[in-house]
């Protein structure tokens, strides 16, 4: 059968204001809407489509079934929190389209982008990733935990701003303070780093410190790390008023 597409969409970081009308228009498209349960219900039910919330670590399976009713004709979304091609679901469709049925291949398929978490929180403190800057996950489900510090490594060294996502869980709850622990070895003692917690949603939390000050207590599942680097500027704006960080946009060598 034909005339199905797949939809790879990207809700933004949570506020339904930072959902882009291109992804509004797909998910208005589809009859069948496919995510991790956090994010499917944060979306309006709405008659006429079916919502498929699955448990996080079922990715290759939920893009799968999505890809098996696409097939069959639907209109199918797969939906990820901030863009869908940043440690999300994207990734795993090409995955399961590369590994599947020919006629996978064949179908109509379209991502689209959403706004990331490492955009919106660094929007909340100023321009921290105004310059060179590196993203990477710190969990080692599908990588190994060398690896990740070796990344880290090489990208501080060479002046990179990181931005962290998946920073810890309960599954991972040492990895952040090894990661930071490998900073300090690194850049300065007074490197801005920030927390940023649920941005965008009622409970958002911003936090401005020190690497030296920096613990993983301050992070959830919900954190994005931002970590400066040696030019990182800091505005102090004074009591009650949240300081300002850039990335100045010019570099020495
Ligand atoms: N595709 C998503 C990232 C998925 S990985 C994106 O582009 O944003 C999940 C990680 O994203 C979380 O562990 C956290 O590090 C980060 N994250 C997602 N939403 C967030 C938010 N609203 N505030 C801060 N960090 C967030």
């Amino acid at each position: 059968m034909s005339g199905g597409r797949l939809f790879v969409i990207g809700l933004g970081p949570g506020d339904l204001a930072l959902l882009t009308p291109e992804a509004q228009a797909a998910l208005d498209h589809c009859t069948d809407l496919f995510g991790y349960l956090p994010y499917i219900e944060r979306l309006p039910e709405r008659p006429g489509t079916r919502h498929h919330a699955s448990d996080n670590r079922e990715e290759l399976d939920r893009a799968r079934a999505a890809l098996t009713l696409a097939a069959e004709g639907q209109m199918v979304g797969v939906v990820s929190g901030g863009d869908p091609g940043v440690f999300a679901m994207a990734s795993a469709v090409f995955e399961a389209i590369e590994s599947g049925p020919a006629a996978w291949r064949a179908l109509e398929v379209t991502v689209i982008p959403g706004i990331s978490a490492m955009l919106a929180a660094a929007a909340r403190v100023g321009a921290p990733l105004g310059h060179d800057f590196a993203v990477v996950s710190l969990s080692d489900n599908l990588k190994p935990w060398p690896l990740v510090l070796e990344r880290l490594g090489a990208a501080a060294s060479a002046g990179f701003a990181l931005a962290l996502y998946n920073p810890i869980s309960r599954a991972r709850p040492w990895q952040l303070g090894a990661a930071l622990d490998h900073l300090r070895g690194i850049l300065p003692a007074e490197t801005p780093v920030v927390f940023a917690t649920a941005v965008s949603r009622p409970d958002e939390r911003i936090e401005i410190v020190t690497l030296a000050e920096a613990e993983p207590l301050r992070a959830d599942m919900r954190t994005l790390v931002l970590i400066g680097t040696a030019e990182t500027r800091r505005i102090a704006r004074g009591e009650g008023r949240r300081d300002w960080l850039y990335a100045p946009r010019k570099v020495s060598a």
